[in-house]
């Protein structure tokens, strides 16, 4: 059985007054019986990993370079996510492949970094919406995962998240039918590429999850978590999230 995960994607949002919510965050956080993650900016990720220690909060990055280090302006390595207290990273979100034009094979690349620098790689898939009205979301999503994750992958540090390009941001979900449907197939294309690890693998939805919507969706086949990007920026918001998947 894979374990659940609550995980908060902050994009570029948060200065030193949004540690606040980090703060009332942890203070809400009990014996839940789910994984709680915020991935802030760069920027927040070592003070927030000090408020976290000592409580259920984990904290991550939201993209990380291939290499360890070296002349690439702006990056960030997977080695230095880890030194600052990250253990997870969020790779090929839908807004760094539009953004920054990464590809499958680029993700891959990260994820391997990831791995190596111990930590827990987040592989973001997921269709545009022309994609999911010419009809082509399963192969759309098949694609992106053959290709996101690299052979020889360790499964136990690996997480995915099925977030529909759509979706994000936007307040609009896929039918519970359509996200079982994605989460069957991702579980079925991993079964078959890794065998029996894969059912170890967390598979996320993502796209407009809020306390409201959080306990149908967490009820769906394969759905083990969310990826949760503007319900994830306030403490109270995220908090009935990781209840509702805590109680799932
Ligand atoms: C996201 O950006 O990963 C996301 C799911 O955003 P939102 O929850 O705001 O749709």
């Amino acid at each position: 059985m894979a374990r659940k995960l609550a995980a908060g994607n902050w994009k570029m949002n948060g200065t030193t007054e949004a540690l606040t919510e980090v703060a009332a965050l942890t203070a809400l956080l009990e014996a839940e019986a789910c994984e709680v993650l915020l991935c802030p900016p760069a920027t927040l990720i070592a003070r927030m990993a000090d408020m976290a220690h000592g409580s259920a909060l984990m904290i991550g990055g939201q993209t990380c370079h291939p290499n360890a280090s070296g002349a690439h302006t702006g990056d960030i390595s997977a080695q230095m996510l880890a030194d600052a207290g990250a253990s997870h990273v969020i790779l090929g979100h839908s807004e760094r492949r539009a953004d920054h034009g990464e590809t499958d094979e680029d993700v891959a690349a990260q994820v391997t970094a990831a791995l190596t620098s111990s930590l827990i790689a987040i592989v973001c898939i997921g269709e545009t919406e022309a994609e999911r009205d010419a009809g082509v979301t399963l192969n759309v999503v098949g694609t992106q995962l053959a290709g996101s994750i690299p052979e020889g992958a360790d499964l136990s540090r690996l997480v995915v998240a099925y977030e529909p390009v759509w979706a994000i941001g936007t307040g609009r979900t896929p039918t519970l039918d359509q996200i079982a449907d994605v989460h069957d197939h991702i579980r079925a294309e991993l079964s078959g590429r890794f065998g029996s690890a894969a059912q170890d693998v967390p598979l996320l939805y993502g796209g407009s999850v809020k306390p409201s919507n959080a306990a149908e969706i967490f009820a769906v086949s394969n759905v083990d978590g969310a990826l949760v990007g503007g319900a994830s920026l306030k403490a109270a918001d995220f908090g009935g999230i990781v209840s509702a998947l805590s109680g799932a």
